[in-house]
């Protein structure tokens, strides 16, 4: 086996005992970029290699002089591209964004940075992280490692295909009604959702504000308990972020609790791929036989929740890309006589047809008028979504379902076709309405060899008990044998 296709907790401890260099790792994984990048497309931009290795020289003399090399010591990251990275450009995949260079870096860039974790490059996504499929981005077409006919999901399309594809031993993306989970489902790879405030936002570039977190995509749980240990906590530089203790979260991953699961009716019916609700349902077969019980909860509002998440998003986006004006920052349209001029040949020049679709969409519920009938009316039913999470915890640890209706699709299927694309989203974006974390592991393979992926999500603040739920069927399925990246 390459060590780049080895996990991040395995390259740690080989490196940490001596058994492989930072730089024999890095030089894998870049070899594997050189190799499978020009059919996956995952990245917009890859970091010189004479720097990367430099820098993993760099950590292999302290590690060699007993130093602190720190807990991603040496491991290669991808940062998904709406993520600042002082010095590095970050284009969000939009051409509006398309010559903006940071000059700050996002607290998790740096988080990791300080925990000596290499970026090694950013991304492809959907333009401003709105889409399911990396179609939307601006710059590039990101193809599923595992059938380069297929989609990688998205947003966060580049981060998940570059994981799957061993072209990073880690990455982050951002989630905001299902971009960190959806395309690790469709990539076979896990991908988590934090609760709102838990890692910091400060340089996540916003598309909704009161949705968006930052999230890990990696080969398997305990990676994802890690790179969550390194990015979560208080930062006073995002008012939003709450300030808790952090949990051993790698220590979560590893205990064994019998669990109480829920199993919400709305979202085992209609529209569900058989094969993907009989892969959930026989996971779930393999923690009741652990000794989890299993009981059935019901989330009664979640048929508005495509609804009320597309209202608020919408409104959200429309209000934070104001900002994108010709004026400061990005792209400014040339040979325009007056300053409105000036305006709206930027912004039409600029941003992509899905991006000025959800600007209208929430320009629209949010003006005089009809404020009330759709902004007002979607956040009341956004707080019975989230009553509706607390009824089911009151029953159960966590709440288990696909985390997606279908397995990736084929390339070109849902262009056409907005709503049918919204729809991707309808088993996650609850999760995001009500602040609450969520994962998603892979449980199996449909019959033409595409991964499945398995949601759990628990109670506000309940990472912990997500991940032991996480550790468990992840524990489960590899002793039966139903899952191998
Ligand atoms: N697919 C959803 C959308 O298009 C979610 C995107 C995201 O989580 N960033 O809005």
């Amino acid at each position: 086996m390459e060590l780049a296709q080895k996990t991040a907790c395995e390259l740690k401890r080989m490196i940490q005992t001596g058994q492989v260099s930072c730089r024999e790792v890095m030089t894998s994984v870049l070899d594997t970029i050189e190799k499978r990048e020009p059919v996956v497309q995952a990245y917009l931009r890859a970091l010189d290699r004479a720097e990367l290795l430099a820098r993993a020289d760099a950590t292999d003399k302290k590690n060699a002089r007993g130093e602190d090399i720190g807990i991603l010591g040496g491991l290669p990251i991808a940062i998904k591209d709406n993520i600042c990275t002082k010095g590095i450009s970050t284009t969000c995949a939009s051409k509006i964004l398309g010559n903006f260079i940071p000059p700050y870096d996002a607290t998790v860039a740096q988080r990791i940075a300080e925990a000596g974790g290499i970026v090694i490059g950013k991304t492809n996504m959907d333009e401003f992280a709105m889409g399911s499929s990396t179609e939307n981005s601006g710059m590039k077409l990101t193809r599923n490692p595992h059938d380069p006919e297929r989609v990688p999901g998205g947003s966060s399309g580049g981060s998940a295909a570059a994981v799957a594809a061993h072209e990073a031993v880690m990455a982050l993306g951002s989630d905001t009604g299902g971009s960190v989970r959806q395309p690790a489902a469709l990539c076979g790879i896990v991908g988590v959702k934090p609760t709102y405030g838990r890692v910091s936002r400060f340089g996540l570039i916003a598309f909704g504000s009161s949705l968006d977190q930052i999230g890990p995509l990696t080969k398997d749980v305990s990676d994802a308990a890690l790179l969550m240990q390194v990015i979560s906590g208080h930062d006073p530089k995002d008012s939003t972020s709450i300030n808790a203790d952090v949990p051993d979260f790698m220590e979560c991953a590893g205990n064994d609790r019998n669990l109480t699961v829920g199993l919400p009716r709305e979202f085992f019916g209609e529209g569900l791929d058989p094969e993907v609700g009989k892969s959930v349902k026989d996971a779930v077969g393999l923690l009741e036989k652990a000794g989890c019980k299993v009981v059935e909860v019901s989330l009664p509002n979640a048929g508005y929740s495509i609804a009320v998440y597309y209202i608020c998003a919408c409104a959200e986006a429309s209000s934070n890309l104001a900002r994108y004006d010709g004026c400061h920052y990005g792209y400014r349209a040339e040979g325009v006589d007056n300053i409105v001029e000036m305006y709206c040949r930027s912004r039409s020049e600029g941003f992509g047809p899905e991006v000025k679709r959800r600007i209208m969409l929430g320009t629209y519920a949010l003006s005089s008028g009809y404020y009330d009938a759709y902004y007002m009316k979607a956040a009341k039913v956004r707080k019975l979504i989230s009553l509706d999470y607390e009824a089911a915890f009151a029953k159960c640890d966590v709440v288990i379902h696909p985390t997606t209706p279908t397995p990736a699709f084929k390339i070109g299927d849902k262009t056409e076709n907005p709503l049918a694309m919204y729809l991707c989203d309808i088993y996650t974006v609850t999760a995001n309405l009500a602040g609450i974390p969520a994962i998603s592991l892979p449980c199996g393979r449909t019959s033409s060899g595409l991964p499945i992926g398995l949601h759990i999500a628990a109670a506000h603040m309940g990472e912990k008990t997500m991940f032991e739920a996480a550790g468990k069927v992840e524990r489960l399925l590899a002793e039966a044998g139903k899952w191998k990246l």
